[in-house]
C-alpha cells in the first residue's frame, strides 16, 4: 500500500475566526492541519477548522478500523482549541479521540475545565466518543500506539509514527512538535517567536523535515511592532528552512486582520527570496512521499 502521507489544511487563522470578502482565499478558521499517514490520522491543532476536518470525517469509509483520531495541540489558547466544540466525531460513541498536551500547562485539568459548565453545556466526559487525554512534557519523545500487529507493520513496510517535542518561546510556552516515520517527517512550529534560545534550537528540531509548518503570524514589518507576543515572520521561516535543510515550507497562522489581498502581497514577497516557499489556504492539499521522490 502506498506510504504517501497528505497534509490538509483546515484553519490558517490565529487567534480568532474570520468571515467575509476579505477571508475567502487564505481562510478565516483558526490553526488546524490533519495528516493522514497511511490509516492514521494525526491533527495538529483544534482551531476553529477542525469542525471542518470533522465533516468530512462523517462521510469517510473508516473499512471497519477504529474511528481513531490522534490530536497534538501546541497550547490552550483558545484559537488552538475551540474546534473541539464543534468536532462532530467528538458526538460518535465509535470514535476514539487521543488529545495531546503540555504537563507543564496542566493540560488536562485546564482543558476539562474548559469543556464544561459554564463556558460549554457538556464536559469532556459527557461526549459519546472515548476522548482519552496525554499529557506530554515538552522535550519528550513518543509513539503513537499502533492498532496494526509487529507483523502487520512489518509486511506494509511502515515503521510506527514517532512523536518529538520541544517548548516554543511563547507567552505561556508552546509544544512544537516532529512527527516522523521512516524517511518521512513534519515539523509543526505554531506558535513561536523566534528569539535567540530558539534560534539555535529550530534548525536541529527540523532538521531535513519533508515539511516544515511555521508561524508566519506576522508580517516581517508588523513583527517588529510585536516583540514578545510569540509569534514570527515569514522571513524568519525561509531563513529556518535554509538552516535546517528542509524540503518545503508552509506558512499560516496569520494574524486575523491581514486580509487576502494583504497575504496575496506577503506570498509574493516572500517568494522573492524563496520560489517554493508555500503561504498555506484553507482546503490546500500536500503530498509528503520519500525524500527520494
Ligand atoms: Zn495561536
Ligand atoms: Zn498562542
Amino acid at each position: 500500500m502506498d506510504g504517501t502521507w497528505k497534509v490538509s489544511v483546515w484553519g490558517t487563522r490565529g487567534s480568532t475566526p474570520m468571515t467575509g470578502k476579505d477571508f475567502l482565499e487564505y481562510g478565516g478558521n483558526t490553526s488546524c492541519i490533519s495528516v493522514d499517514c497511511k490509516h492514521r490520522l494525526v491533527v495538529f491543532d483544534a482551531g476553529s477548522g477542525l469542525a471542518s476536518l470533522g465533516k468530512v470525517l462523517e462521510k469517510r469509509d473508516w473499512k471497519n478500523r477504529k474511528k481513531r483520531v490522534d490530536i497534538l495541540i501546541s497550547h490552550l489558547h483558545l484559537d488552538h482549541v475551540q474546534g473541539l466544540f464543534a468536532f462532530d466525531l467528538m458526538h460518535d460513541k465509535k470514535a476514539e479521540i487521543h488529545l495531546y498536551g503540555a504537563r507543564e500547562a496542566e493540560f488536562e485539568k485546564s482543558l476539562r475545565t474548559l469543556v464544561g459548565r459554564p463556558y460549554w453545556p457538556l464536559g469532556l466526559a459527557d461526549f459519546a466518543a472515548d476522548i482519552r487525554i496525554h499529557e506530554i512534557h515538552a522535550g519528550e519523545s513518543f509513539c503513537l500506539a499502533d492498532e496494526e500487529t509487529s507483523q502487520e507493520r512489518e509486511m506494509s513496510g511502515m515503521p510506527g509514527l514517532r512523536i518529538h517535542t520541544i517548548l516554543g518561546s511563547h507567552p505561556g510556552g508552546s509544544l512544537l512538535y516532529r512527527l516522523e516515520s521512516g524517511d518521512k517527517s513534519i515539523v509543526y512550529l505554531l506558535d513561536c517567536e523566534q528569539d535567540e534560545h530558539m534560534l539555535r534550537k529550530l534548525p536541529e528540531f527540523g532538521r531535513e523535515g519533508n515539511l516544515v509548518i511555521w508561524d508566519a503570524g506576522f508580517s516581517p514589518e508588523d513583527l517588529a511592532k510585536h516583540a514578545g507576543w510569540g509569534h514570527s515572520s515569514w522571513r524568519q521561516g525561509v531563513e529556518l528552512q535554509r538552516r535546517a535543510r528542509a524540503d518545503r515550507i508552509l506558512m499560516t497562522h496569520y494574524f486575523q486582520n491581514y486580509t487576502d489581498s494583504f497575504l496575496r502581497e506577503q506570498e509574493r514577497l516572500a517568494r522573492l527570496s524563496a520560489p517554493a516557499c508555500l503561504f498555506a489556504r484553507e482546503g490546500m492539499e500536500l503530498w509528503i512521499g520519500s525524500r527520494k521522490q
